[in-house]
């Protein structure tokens, strides 16, 4: 027994000597976790209304705006996806930015007709993107869906097939929309760049959302249902909040949304073709707008009966449409175009059914129409509820973030975040 204890006493004066010679390890926490500049996300939950998180089912945005600051946010008109995303990273307007709508025509491309599917740069290089800027600042950028992030933007796309594209900058990893990829997925997507080695990680990315649209649309923005995809949405921004932490990665996260959401119904429908003689116009869109071009020489035949005044429609040449759109210059603007009032459905004919609940594009200063903004992170101070404040302030602030120069003759500007941005705690 006293020869075990005698054996066990050596065995540790050996240890202990061994220990003494060998420097102690690094704590781990020191030795592997690198200290990571923030990163800055820009997230788009599409249709999210700014009252939804007043409804008991977001506690992870809810936590952000409570160490940030939130708003009710104003879209730019008209209070459409693909208009309104652009102008949330670019910071003009849909009238300067060339994506005046969801679907559009263009007199330099006779017979084609821009939709959501459209990535030909053409449409699209009005107006630079701020992933374009950074990614030419050598600042690397990644998307995870947003409208116009599978574009070349600036590039040219061969008329013959195979349309090959030449130049143009689109993000470093960007990916193909597709509606089919669920919100853990896109989460998921992110994390895995920002496990990247610093030399391929990305420091602006874009995450996207459409499930609260989509119910929006079918449901109504009242429905059960549309809240249930609120608290959805919210449970992947919580996937995103403790992913983050996990790697400890910092990162100045900035939520928005496109427009918000007004309720719709059968019985608020305007048929345009009870508004004047289809054989006067061309129909380019019917939806909470219409726009029109006359058929030649029906110019006077299609005023005479549009520019008068309807019940929940108003109808104007597109010179004519009130300044407080900003909306009209562009030449993608079609001739004439008649705004329903909030709550109202412009369909082709009186036969049409129309089963959505709800929509959106109408007024941008309508109440329903406001859009989710919150924001939160290092270089945010956290300072409760915003004033309202026009979407095109949005890209400055992005820009501010990822530490990119003041960009000039945009639409916005960052004034609205002096009192909350904490410089130097960006990129
Ligand atoms: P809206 O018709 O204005 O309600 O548009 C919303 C819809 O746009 C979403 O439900 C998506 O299906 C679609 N969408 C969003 N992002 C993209 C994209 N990058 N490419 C094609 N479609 C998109
Ligand atoms: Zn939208
Ligand atoms: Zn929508």
């Amino acid at each position: 027994m006293a020869s075990i204890r005698l054996l066990l006493a050596a065995l540790l004066a050996v240890g202990a000597s061994a220990c003494a010679a060998v420097p102690p390890p690094a704590p781990l926490a020191q030795a592997s976790v690198e200290a990571r500049a923030p990163v800055t996300i820009l997230v788009s939950i599409d249709g999210f209304r700014p009252d939804y998180l007043d409804r008991g089912v977001t506690p992870n945005l809810t936590a952000l705006a409570s160490t940030g600051v939130r708003a009710a946010m104003r879209p730019s008109f008209p209070s459409k996806t693909f208009p309104n995303h652009w102008t949330l990273v670019t910071g003009l307007r849909p009238d300067r930015t060339g994506i005046v709508a969801n679907k559009m025509e263009d007199s330099q491309r006779p017979g084609e007709v821009f939709d959501m599917q459209t990535d030909d740069p053409f449409w699209w290089s009005e107006a630079e993107p701020v992933w374009v800027t950074a990614e030419k600042a050598g600042i690397r950028t990644a998307t995870m869906f947003w409208p116009g992030s599978n574009v070349a933007v600036g590039g040219i796309r061969a008329k013959e097939w195979p349309n090959d594209i030449t130049g143009g900058t689109r993000p470093e990893d960007w990916q193909q929309f597709n509606i089919q990829v669920n919100g853990t997925q896109r989460v998921n997507a992110v994390l895995d760049w920002l496990r990247r080695p610093a030399s391929i990680r990305p420091q602006f990315v874009t995450l996207y959302f459409d499930t609260v649209d989509t119910a929006g649309h079918h449901f109504g923005p009242g429905d059960a249902r549309t809240t249930a995809a609120v608290g959805e949405v919210d449970a992947a921004i919580g996937q995103l909040v403790r992913g983050l932490a996990g790697m400890g990665q910092p990162a100045n996260l900035v939520v928005v949304a496109d427009h918000g959401m007004a309720e719709t119904s059968q019985d608020r429908t305007i048929p345009i073709d009870r508004i004047a003689d289809p054989a006067d116009y061309r129909l380019i869109e019917a939806t909470t707008y219409v726009s029109l071009a006359a058929v030649p020489g029906h110019e006077a035949a299609l005023e005479a009966s549009l520019l008068k005044p309807h019940d929940h429609l108003t109808c104007w040449r597109k010179a004519d449409i009130p300044a407080r759109f900003h909306y009209g210059t562009n030449p993608r603007v079609p001739p004439y175009f008649c705004l329903a009032d909030t709550g109202w459905v412009v369909v082709k004919t009186a036969s049409a059914r129309m089963s959505d609940r709800g929509n959106h594009g109408y007024d941008n200063m309508a109440p329903e129409m406001a859009a989710l903004f919150i924001a939160s992170g290092p270089a945010i101070r956290a300072a409760g509820t915003l004033p309202s404040f026009d979407n095109v302030d949005v890209a400055p602030l992005v820009s501010d973030l990822i530490g990119l120069p003041r960009a000039t003759g945009l639409d916005g500007d960052d004034t609205s975040f002096q009192g909350i941005l904490i410089r130097n705690r960006g990129k």
